[in-house]
């Protein structure tokens, strides 16, 4: 089997902790150990967000003095050096020496005519006074938005992924049995200009990246996991009800009613369907502390054709 598993955000590092080498190093080691113990012989292609990362290297990028700020392109490649490496070590651990993992600084193609360049939603960096806004905005040509958590933050774009230019890459090194690592925070997204490929101040939302990465790879299985048990309906609300197995259709049908909201379990959903709908195959959504039993079935919610 090739399996396509995008870890969210609690692999790395979990609700209340601030973030140090050793928390971090505890999680991924976790991680690792628990995919480990589930899949042996199959092909292993793993994604991963970077939201954290990204936002503490940006920050520090605006505190360095005498520095000027790097781009979101730099962040990002700095971030799947940062996140690939820690994996790659802890998988090889995890595996005992019998399969070796390698981390690939993958760019995610994206169209400069898509929508999203005219209309920046995807918060990202350090949270700022108006004044200070407005100095970056004039300095670095950034674009600002008050978020609704007060003060002013960063916003770029988040454009629809085309293509993983690293897939075939990818393919190659997954059949040689080496786990691979690739698509971190969505992919490095970058466009074509009648120059050649330039990066874009972007952000491609992870979970749609690993879908579209999954659908190139022709995987099995797509699985994605997080940190609730899989994909509820009026989701934490009294009358909440969580979904075990359902099909395309019926998600689809929930999805359109505005169940699942944008920034956290929408995308989610959308990847998941996405995949199924042009794969046939199946996906899942559900809990990295329960792997084991989400691919057994017995927990997490599976989405079918
Ligand atoms: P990740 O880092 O794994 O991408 P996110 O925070 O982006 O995690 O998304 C997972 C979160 O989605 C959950 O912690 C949960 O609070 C939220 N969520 C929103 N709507 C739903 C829903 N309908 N079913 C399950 N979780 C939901
Ligand atoms: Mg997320």
């Amino acid at each position: 089997m090739r399996i396509v598993i995008a870890l969210g955000g609690n692999a790395i590092l979990r609700k209340g902790e601030k973030g140090s080498p050793e928390e971090q190093w505890s999680n991924v080691r976790r991680t690792a150990s628990l995919i480990a113990k589930t899949f042996q012989q199959d092909e292993i292609i793993i994604t991963h967000g970077n939201g954290p990362q990204v936002g503490y290297l940006l920050e520090v990028m605006n505190m360095a003095k005498g520095y000027p700020s790097q781009s979101m392109d730099l962040a990002d490649a700095m971030t799947q050096g940062w996140l690939g490496f820690m994996l790659q070590m802890a998988l090889e651990e995890a595996f005992q020496g019998r399969r070796r993992a390698v981390a690939i600084i993958t760019r995610t193609l994206v169209d400069a005519n898509d929508p999203s360049f005219k209309n920046p939603t995807k918060f990202v960096g350090a949270y700022f006074s108006e004044a200070e806004a407005k100095r970056l905005s004039s300095e670095y040509g950034w674009t600002f938005k008050q978020d609704p958590r007060g003060g002013y933050r960063r916003v770029v774009p988040s454009p629809e992924p085309l293509d993983i230019l690293e897939s075939d890459l990818i393919e190659e090194l997954a059949r040689e049995g080496m786990v691979v690592i690739s698509a971190g925070g969505g992919g490095i997204p970058v466009m074509r200009t009648p120059e050649g490929l330039r990066p874009v101040e972007a952000v491609v939302d992870k979970d749609l990246a690993s879908s579209l990465l999954a659908v190139k790879l022709k995987a099995d299985l797509f699985i994605i996991l997080t940190d609730v048990r899989g994909v509820a309906i009026g989701f934490g609300k009294p009358n909440e009800r969580w979904l075990d197995e359902v099909s395309a259709d019926e998600l689809e049908e929930y999805y359109r009613k505005g169940e699942f909201p944008p920034g956290s379990m929408g995308p989610k959903v959308l990847a998941a369907l996405r995949f199924v709908r042009s794969t046939k195959k199946i996906a899942m959504i559900g809990s990295l502390d329960e792997l084991p039993e989400v691919v057994r079935g017995s927990s997490g919610t599976r989405i079918r054709p």
